[in-house]
């Protein structure tokens, strides 16, 4: 029965607690149950918040017991990328840095989720402050891909992603400054949406890169994403950076999966040489469905994408060089040789040199280089220029498609250890996701089969305008309904059984 319970979709879960059919306390510690058998080997959670959980699903029982009526995923259980803080629970950012550190407030994105009544099962891993690609980063050790465990999940929220495939939460929150939601996604077989930029509020989420960081909605089907989209989104005063407009209609579009008579640009520059063989194959495939479903398929070039790594890996150390001063041993976390003897200075450097790990320090020594008098203009200031180009690109190619699509990355998951000596190779797995976060166009990712070759999932990205977030969603759900009818349900239905550690020990 369990097991059942914590295969269902979320808004199956919700329907059935709206009528009592199931309760959420019931469906609460199903998840718990599933983390406690699986999540020693997954690694997906950082922190379990047992107690709060089932507290908050029997609140929700009970106003439905009293009658209140329930919202869209009330009672569902969700698991929370640990960057975004949650007071009463720890918030590390998979950093030592920040171990213990109990933030003072909720971030506005959990503050909705607990105003939707949505039950927060604890904080996933990630790589540390959200740079990387494999969530092999992480001070807290790797989070391993559920479909083979010697392989990564995705970074930086591989914890949200795996905890999604391995059954531990039917819906997940991931930040997206370079691909994190999406690159994760699509090696999972999981679907994670980008909002548009300043779509969904940073206030509460631990900075990364400030003009490119974007929370969003992880979930195992396009309409469960859209659900919980709707929940997040929206204008939040907290945060200068978010826009005062209507949220598009996003559940409708999912609703609708309708492509007929869209027009949909495939990118010439993302795709080719570089690409491995499954991920082309299945990525043409569902472009050639989406054109039998009634799409427009036209070629469509994007010639400064080509800049758009180079741009980012500028852009992005030199905001997080700034962002993470404020780590500094006197105001958060961690504080190290504070034994009278050494200066404040030397307190601060200790610290940062105890607290960080390699990644971190790189991106902070690569920006504060870039932002240096004399290497400013040749550095950060160019890459701002290539950024521009990169935002002109995607509005000349809007003035004639609907959206564009590329895979969403170059390969499937890779192996455990295969690329944490080599930063380029990592960096490479965020090639098709970039260009959408130095624009702030909404993106998504969403699964459409398995490679041949080694049969882990294939993504495919979605790219819209800002604003237009409800297309991403039309063509993930008529995608995800043709491909369904073709599979005989999901692709996550054909994940092998996850081996637990007993089974393992044995
Ligand atoms: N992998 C990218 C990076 O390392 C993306 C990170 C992200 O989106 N948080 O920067």
């Amino acid at each position: 029965m369990s097991a059942e319970l914590t295969h269902l979709t979320a808004s199956a879960l919700a329907a059935q607690i709206a009528t009592g059919e199931l309760s959420s306390v019931q469906v609460t510690q199903a998840h718990l149950d599933r983390i406690a058998a699986v999540d020693d080997l997954v690694h997906a959670f950082l922190h379990i918040d047992r107690d709060r959980a089932l507290d908050q699903a029997a609140a929700v029982d009970a106003k439905r017991a009293a009658g209140e009526r329930l919202g869209p995923l009330a009672g569902v259980p969700l698991a929370l990328k640990d960057v975004l803080t949650y007071t009463g629970a720890p918030t590390t950012c998979g950093s030592k840095i920040l171990e213990g550190w109990m933030p003072p407030y909720n971030a506005t994105v959990t503050q909705r989720l607990l105003d939707a009544d949505i039950v927060i099962l604890g904080k996933t891993n990630l790589d540390e402050f959200a740079m990387g690609s494999s969530t092999e980063n992480s001070a807290y050790g790797p989070t391993r891909n559920p479909w083979d465990t010697d392989r990564i999940p995705g970074g930086s929220g591989g914890g949200s992603a795996a905890a999604l495939a391995a059954f531990e939460a039917p819906l997940a929150i991931g930040t997206d400054t370079g691909g994190s939601i999406r690159q994760p996604g699509a090696v999972t077989g999981t679907v994670g949406v980008k909002p548009t930029y300043g779509g969904t509020s940073r206030y509460g989420l631990v900075a990364l890169a400030s003009s490119l960081d974007t929370p969003g909605p992880c979930a195992r089907n396009v309409l469960d994403a859209a659900l919980l989209h709707r929940v997040i989104a929206g204008h939040d005063p907290r945060d200068s950076t978010s826009i005062d407009a209507p949220v598009p209609d996003i559940v409708g579009a999912a609703r609708a999966a309708d492509v007929s008579g869209m027009k949909i640009g495939v990118v010439k520059e993302l795709g080719g040489e570089g690409y491995a063989p499954g991920v082309e194959q299945r990525f043409t495939e569902a472009v050639a469905l989406l054109e039998s479903l009634g799409a427009d398929i036209v070629e469509v070039s994007c010639p400064h994408f080509d800049y758009a790594l180079a741009a980012y890996y500028l852009i992005l150390p030199s905001e997080c060089s700034s962002n993470l001063a404020k780590f500094d041993a006197m105001r958060f976390g961690l504080r190290v040789g504070d034994d009278g003897v050494l200066s404040a200075e030397q307190v601060m450097a200790a610290t940062r040199e105890a607290g960080f790990g390699a990644e971190v320090k790189r991106r902070i020594i690569i920006g504060t280089y870039a932002l240096s008098s004399g290497y400013y203009d040749a550095y950060y200031g160019q890459a701002q220029k290539v950024r521009t180009l990169i935002a002109r690109d995607f509005e000349a190619a809007f003035a004639d498609v609907d959206v564009l699509v590329s895979p969403t990355t170059p390969s499937t998951a890779f192996r455990i250890g295969e690329r944490v000596d080599d930063p380029l190779a990592m960096y490479k797995a965020d090639l098709c996701t970039i260009p959408s976060n130095l624009a702030g166009n909404a993106s998504a990712s969403f699964p459409v089969g398995l490679a041949p070759e080694d049969g882990l999932p294939v993504g495919l990205q979605v790219m819209a305008p800002p604003l237009a977030d409800d297309r991403l969603y039309r063509v993930g759900a008529a995608l995800e309904r043709a491909l369904e009818a073709q599979w005989g349900g999901s692709l996550l239905d054909r994940i092998p059984e996850l081996t637990t550690l007993q089974e393992v020990a044995r």
